[in-house]
């Protein structure tokens, strides 16, 4: 497996003005989890998309270097949304199958055989059969991660895939996920900085417009990690720069700008 290396990167929606991000420097170590956070509507999803290759015909894009090229990339990709985009039609199994039957593959005993041992894992074999409309939120993510596990990709891009369940299923799935995608190169967005602190080797925070992408140190511990004191240090560095103001103390009278303004 090679990184991938993204190099002096602009993209435009074509009819934009502006761009949504310019100047991006990023590399996405082999077998390495990359955490991604930011502001909504930074250009969090755009990045992901278009390594999936499913803008190519939406946007200008330009780089100095994109390695390896996009056609080659997107073949060892494996897309995992927030909403679970499990079709209601078909029962668990068939949905964990879904890869196979789009790409026209026969859905044989093998394939069925594969698909069961990674409903397994996610340790939801007895609800093969089910219609994924009698599962928990919870249960569909861990059948939308088996699916993608079908999928067998190198790459993995996860958009905000963990945002809908409450906190203990949540943490629950971040566990399962790093250990059964550890050999993967992970790209997870995340609004929640816990999130990208318990599962991110490496941590970005997307900014700005056009938008950038800045760097912080993750901590030591291999993941997914616990809760211990430099973790929290670490988040505290992560919401100030969410903040946008790594570079002073967060101000409250500044957030309580708006109702000072009528008084002046
Ligand atoms: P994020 O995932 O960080 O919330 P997005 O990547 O979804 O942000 O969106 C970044 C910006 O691009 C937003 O301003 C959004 O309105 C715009 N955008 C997203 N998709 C399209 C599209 N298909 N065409 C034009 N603009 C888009
Ligand atoms: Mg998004």
């Amino acid at each position: 497996m090679t990184p991938i290396r993204i190099q002096g990167a602009t993209l435009r929606y074509l009819g934009d003005s502006s761009a949504i991000f310019s100047g991006l420097e990023v590399t996405f170590e082999p077998a390495t989890w990359t955490a991604i956070l930011g502001p909504s509507g930074c250009g969090k999803s755009t990045l992901l998309r278009y390594i999936a290759g499913l803008l190519t015909d939406k946007v200008e894009f330009s780089a100095t270097e994109f390695s390896p090229p996009l056609d080659v990339l997107a073949g060892q990709v494996a897309y995992m949304a927030q909403q679970d985009l499990l079709l209601p039609w078909l029962s668990v199994l068939d949905n964990v199958c879904l890869a196979s039957r789009l790409n026209g593959k026969k859905v044989d005993v093998q394939t069925h055989q594969k698909a069961l041992s990674l409903l397994k894992k996610v340790g939801l074999a007895d609800k093969a059969a089910s219609n994924p409309n009698d599962l928990s939120g919870g249960q569909r993510q861990r059948v939308a991660l088996a699916r993608t596990l079908m999928q067998d990709k190198s790459v993995v891009l996860m958009d905000e895939p963990f945002s809908a369940l409450d906190a203990v299923t949540r943490y629950k799935l971040q566990a399962l996920a790093a250990n059964l995608l550890k050999d993967k190169t992970v790209l997870l967005i995340t609004h929640d900085p816990q999130e990208a602190l318990r599962l991110g080797e490496q941590i970005l925070v997307m900014n700005g417009k056009p938008a950038r992408l800045h760097s912080i140190a993750p901590p030591k511990q291999g993941i997914p990690r616990d809760i211990d004191g430099e973790f929290a240090a670490i988040q505290q560095s992560i919401l100030e720069h969410l903040a946008g103001s790594h570079a002073k103390k967060l101000d409250v009278a500044e957030l309580q700008g708006g109702s000072n303004d009528a008084t002046r």
